[in-house]
């Protein structure tokens, strides 16, 4: 896959760049472990310090950044915005909370003094130089949910990004410097996906984070198992959406369709699969449906597009292609299901809402990414459980209910990393991140994600 920023909104290629050869890689390996020496050793302050100042940097340049994200992966522009918002909440969040989430810890006095020691404590040290490897889907929100995190810890940074965002992957690497991140803290490696194996099997690299797909993460983690490096993986999802009798119905059909059209489809923690029991299956799919028809489809950089073009023809053709195996095994389609008439040129595809699925139809254990929502009719809670757990995925989950009882039950059963009640999910810096099943291992984000990445070292006083 070259490198290359190209429009999905125009399929116009608009820069192209060349990959780093042996000896530029060379040269950012070795400038990474030797900035990791020096930097290990700073306090936390210095650090904070620094991603205050990449926060304020980075809300300054909001419009620029968010525009160039637009370009590169075609999400709508004030999406892009709230992006760039968020990183900025998270920079500083880590700022603020930082040092208390990593500040060393004191075992039991019965146990300190069972163990034979006089006193004892547990500290949080970096392991190194990490590599991300990151998706293109929220370029700058997936690699500062990573970066802020280790750069508190102590550790250094090695981006590889998607090769579709790479201007979006040179700003980052600025910003961290012009904030003053010594050199070699936080670097971007121009290289495809087919050189990542040869930087993980480098000893200065200690550890790697990857967010995308199944076969990448099971790539990386295969190399990272055979270096004995730890590695944190966030991988695809098709989040269930639950819907319950005593559901605030409006609300619940109004969430869904942001729930499922959010970043043009394409959020591994997007709610794909609409679980409605029967006795408000009629009112909420009347709802949600007419919701999706109303979306407007159009060119990302308009303040009043709803919904813009997937990032690739591949992207496009994916979806295309599970909708068509759907269609054809008898689904219905309620509306969408095909490239909107009006949109000739870009990547395009409508809003589409499929019914009538069974368990032979691919859409039913693969990843919809892109705006298409699979509705299922349920009898009970029962079969909603069932269903919502008949994936390989374990991301997130979303269930609409005001009953109690309802909501323990699901807290307790539903296969997930998480499950948001009566909202949709959404991250937050203070709350942690991450999936089980095929949706990857680890936890990012609040106390979670720093400590990933830190040797946890045991100090016992005799
Ligand atoms: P992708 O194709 O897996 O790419 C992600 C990153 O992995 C890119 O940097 C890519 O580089 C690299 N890569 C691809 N194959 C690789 C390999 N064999 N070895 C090493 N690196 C490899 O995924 P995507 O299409 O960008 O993103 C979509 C997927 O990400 C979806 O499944 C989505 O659900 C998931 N996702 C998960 C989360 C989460 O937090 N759980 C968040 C966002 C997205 P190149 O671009 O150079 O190929």
């Amino acid at each position: 896959m070259p490198i290359a920023t190209v429009n999905p909104a125009t399929e116009e290629t608009l820069k192209t760049f060349d990959p780093l050869d042996a000896e530029q890689l060379e040269h950012r390996l070795a400038a990474a472990d030797a900035a990791f020496r020096q930097y290990r050793d700073t306090s936390y302050d210095h650090r904070t310090d620094r991603l205050r100042a990449a926060a304020g940097l980075l809300d300054q340049e909001r419009d620029e950044v968010a525009h160039t994200m637009t370009l590169e992966m075609g999400k709508p522009l004030r999406a892009a915005q709230a992006e760039v918002a968020k990183c900025v909440k998270c920079l500083r969040w880590y700022a603020e909370h930082g040092p208390d989430l990593l500040a060393d810890e004191f075992p039991a006095a019965d146990d300190v003094t069972d163990s034979g020691a006089v006193r004892a404590r547990v500290r949080y040290l970096p392991l190194g130089p990490v590599l991300a490897v990151m998706p293109w889907n929220f370029p700058l929100w997936q690699v500062i949910r990573f970066a802020a995190p280790a750069l508190l810890a102590g550790n250094v940074g090695l981006l590889k990004h998607a090769s579709n965002v790479p201007q979006t992957a040179l700003y980052v690497e600025d910003l961290f410097r012009r904030a003053d991140f010594a050199d070699g803290c936080f670097q971007t490696l121009l290289i495809g996906s087919g050189s990542v194996e040869n930087v993980l099997r480098d000893p200065r690299v200690r550890a790697a984070t990857l967010t995308g797909s199944e076969p990448a993460g099971r790539a990386v983690a295969s190399v990272a198992g055979d270096t004995i490096k730890k590695t944190v993986l966030e991988l695809g999802g098709s989040d269930p959406y639950l819907v319950l009798p005593s559901a605030d119905l409006e609300r619940a059909a109004r969430v869904a369709v942001t729930a499922r059209v959010q970043n043009n489809g394409q959020s591994c923690i997007a709610a794909k699969r609409f679980l409605v029991h029967t006795d408000v299956y009629e009112e909420f799919a009347e709802r949600f449906v007419r919701g999706m028809r109303e979306l407007t489809v159009g060119d990302p950089m308009d303040a009043d597009t709803d919904v813009g073009p997937l990032v690739s023809e591949g992207g496009r053709q994916d979806l295309a292609d599970l909708v068509e195996d759907a269609r054809t095994r008898g689904a219905s389609v309620l509306c969408g299901g095909g490239r909107p008439a009006n949109r000739p040129t870009g990547w395009f595809y409508e809003p589409t809402v499929l019914t009538d699925l069974t368990p032979e139809m691919r859409i039913h254990q693969e990843e919809a990414f892109g705006p298409v929502a699979s509705l299922y009719r349920v009898a009970d809670l029962t079969e909603a459980l069932r269903l919502a757990n008949d994936t390989p995925f374990g991301l997130s989950s979303n269930v609409w209910t005001q009953d109690e009882e309802e909501q323990e039950r699901c807290a307790h059963e539903l296969e997930a990393g998480a499950v948001y009640f009566n909202g949709m999910t959404a991250s937050h810096p203070g709350l942690p991140f991450g999936g089980v099943k095929r949706s990857g291992y680890g936890r990012e984000l609040a106390g979670h994600g720093p400590r990933e990445f830190c040797n946890v070292k045991t100090l016992w006083y005799g």
